[in-house]
């Protein structure tokens, strides 16, 4: 569909206009046109679309000869509660300012949390003017384009000429992405007194997540937990991966991440010495009946409450140092010497220049996974992406650092490793996967968050009304088994004995925040109602006419909860194998159901790394120099995120951070 339906029209009008733009730039005799109501605008309606912060903003302006009439800001593709909601307050902020666009570029004074999508709508609203004025081509807008799938994802390295680069930095050990890698490793560096350089592309660090793994810490040991069954958690890492891993790293993570809590703690305990961490231990932590579902769980995670922001903290000591962060700066590419050793790299300044930062002593990667770049997602994920319906990713993290790394040569991880949870509510009919906004955007339909619920092994059914798994497992299990059935969807159905039932069922990690908080999962149910996601209802009949169950679905629909029920009765699944403490009985009213698919955080497939960090070429040697953490490293997790180990993510990426600098740094071999 092209979107601009008046292109003969604008056509004539951008000849009409020339007279008006061979005036020049309108500025001060500008004004005096407006004064004296004559006409500066080719009427008609133009549009305008400029990068956000998460997708595309378009600005659709309408003008009359001297005046803009009309304006539409389309945010549909920005993060829901940062982006997406401040549409319509720019197109009034916009549409208020009128004559001073005559002066030229304009700036809005807004205060948003928002300002990717602010600038991107002052620059596509400031074309827009341009356009009705006739100083630049009118823009059209082909919201059909479907490149992405067809062009390479990985594209070549930007020439950028000696004379283009405006500053030369030069540092011992560069960090690329300020992070939950990037601000440990630097933070730990700093620690150490060495000079340490971090660049960011984003105007902040990367959003602290908190729960970390760690095995076998001083404050497991000191609740009096055993140590981890090493060896068991190797083969449950393995089996997890299909053996497709790398069991060196394993053991980075499984023998030094004691030792990064402990660094992570004497932080705190110099910053805010009143902050208590909290393991999962004890009672919590375990999986009730594992033997019989196969599954390891052992105790790794790690908290440390609400108090004083871990990355903040991290910001501190880094700049209390003396070294600096860079923000709004990117990594462009790397640079090699003669020999093939990373020296450094080319950045980008906020004002649009290239730097070169040179670094004697390495230069360690960790500049996130790829979960915002859906030309990556769709090429390089084809199954997560059919599954998810709603991302929560960090907006920044569009696979940069892999396409650099593999630029110079870096191996990457053969296959995909999206950590997907089974929480991403959607209203029926929707389908999982990327639909096409009308700017032309790739974006999960989904527009909540994370709906923790969504984890919970509840009945599962179809569109057609028909279970078909058992709904215990993992949080990518569910999202996975709904590829094999129709729009990638599955709807989760309980009664009125849902808060007793999660007690029962105890699942793990942050799906525990059902359990704990169960009357509090229900108002945000109440919430979803009013949005159209969720249903709740007195008869099991009206439930299924509440969820779009019609005809034989509905028929199938009803049949498979009293077969559900029968099962319950019997406490055995004799379907599917569920074990019989995770199955419930569905015949007490109020009745609930909602739509769901994957929920995305971030990607884990990335460049091969060996047990020291380093990053290996395709003939696994280590690339001198350059070091990877974080969801940029590969090699680890393969095809699934082991989420019953909740914060092995973090408790890897901060672990691998502090080796590279070890490595780096010459502390170890
Ligand atoms: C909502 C949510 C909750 C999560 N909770 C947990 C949890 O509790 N426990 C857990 O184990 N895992 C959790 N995860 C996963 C975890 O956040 C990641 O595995 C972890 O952040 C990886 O760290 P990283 O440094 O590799 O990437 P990030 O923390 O994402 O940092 C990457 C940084 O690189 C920057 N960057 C990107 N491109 C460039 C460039 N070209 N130049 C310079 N900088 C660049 C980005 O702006 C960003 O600041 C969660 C993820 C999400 C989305």
């Amino acid at each position: 569909m092209k979107e601009v339906s008046r292109r003969a029209f604008l056509k004539g009008a951008l000849a009409s206009t020339a007279a008006v733009a061979a005036a020049g730039t309108l500025g001060v005799s500008g004004l005096k046109a407006v004064a004296e109501g004559k006409a500066i605008y080719t009427p008609g309606t133009y549009s305008a679309i400029e990068k956000g912060a998460m997708s595309n903003v378009k600005v659709t302006m309408t003008f009359s000869e001297t005046a803009i009439t009309d304006v539409v800001v389309d945010t549909a593709g920005e993060t829901a509660g940062i982006g997406l909601e401040e549409g319509e307050r720019l197109a009034a902020l916009l549409k208020e300012l009128q004559d001073s666009y005559i002066e030229g570029p304009i700036t809005l004074d807004a205060k948003t949390g928002a300002t990717l999508t602010r600038n991107a709508a002052e620059k596509a609203a400031y074309k827009c003017v341009q356009q009705a004025r006739g100083e630049i081509p009118v823009e059209v807008i082909d919201s059909s384009a479907d490149e992405d799938k067809a062009a390479d994802w990985l594209g070549e390295a930007p020439e950028v000429a000696e004379s283009e680069i405006a500053e030369t930095l030069t540092t011992d050990f560069l960090v690329v992405g300020a992070g939950n890698g990037g601000m440990a490793g630097a933070a730990y560096a700093s620690s150490k007194g060495y000079q340490v350089l971090v660049i960011e592309k984003s105007t902040t660090h990367a959003r602290t997540r908190h729960w970390y793994g760690a095995i076998d810490s001083e404050d497991a040991q000191a609740l009096g937990e055993k140590p981890v069954d090493r060896a068991a958690l190797r083969r449950e890492l393995k089996r997890y991966a299909s053996g497709k891993t790398n069991m060196n790293a394993f053991n980075t993570w499984i023998n030094e991440s004691a030792a990064m809590h402990h660094f992570v703690k004497s932080c705190y305990a110099k910053y805010a010495p009143d902050m208590q961490v909290e393991v999962t231990a004890g009672d919590e932590a375990i999986w009730p009946h594992a033997e019989e579902s196969g599954f390891f769980f052992p105790v790794c995670e790690h908290y440390w409450g609400h108090g004083i922001d871990r990355n903040d903290m991290f910001q501190q000591i880094i700049e209390e140092s003396g070294n600096k962060i860079l923000f709004g700066t990117p990594l462009v590419k790397f640079e090699q010497d003669d020999a093939g050793r990373v020296t450094g790299v080319i950045a980008q300044r906020e004002d649009g220049a290239y730097i070169r930062v040179n670094a004697n002593k390495g230069v360690l990667l960790a500049a996130g996974g790829y979960p915002c770049n859906p030309q990556m997602m769709e090429q390089l994920d084809p199954l997560g992406t059919a599954v998810t319906t709603s991302n929560v990713a960090w907006p920044s993290d569009t696979g940069d650092g892999i396409k650099a790394a593999k630029w110079i040569g870096a191996a990457m991880q053969a296959e995909a490793a999206p950590m997907l949870f089974d929480r991403g509510i959607i209203a029926p009919g929707i389908d999982a996967g990327y639909k096409v906004t009308s700017t032309g955007d790739k974006i999960f339909p989904a527009t909540e968050g994370q709906f923790n619920l969504g984890s919970q092994p509840f009945l599962k059914v179809n569109r057609d009304g028909k279970r078909f798994t058992d709904e215990s497992g993992t949080y990518d299990m569910m999202p996975y088994a709904a590829y094999n059935q129709p729009g990638h969807v599955y709807a989760s159905i309980f009664d009125a004995g849902m808060p007793d039932d999660v007690q029962r069922f105890h699942t793990l990690g942050c799906s525990a925040g059902t359990r704990k908080n169960p009357q509090g999962q229900l108002d945000r149910f109440e919430q979803q109602i009013e949005k159209g996601n969720a249903f709740k209802a007195d008869t099991i009949e009206e439930l299924a006419d509440k969820m779009g169950f019609q005809g034989e679905a509905k028929e199938t629909f009803l049949a498979t909860v009293a077969r559900y029920n029968e099962l319950y009765d019997n406490q055995e699944d004799v379907d599917f194998g569920k074990q019989a403490y995770r199955l419930s009985e569905i015949r007490k009213a109020p009745f609930y159901g909602f739509w769901m698919g994957a929920c995305i955080l971030t990607t884990l497939q990335g460049i091969l790394v060996n047990e020291k960090a380093q990053a290996l070429d395709e003939a696994g040697k280590p690339i001198d120099g350059l070091f990877v953490c974080g969801d940029n490293s590969g090699g680890f997790f393969v095809n699934n995120y082991p989420c019953l180990m909740p914060g092995i993510a973090m408790g890897r990426t901060m672990t691998f951070a502090i080796k590279a600098v070890k490595v780096a740094m010459g502390e170890e071999a």
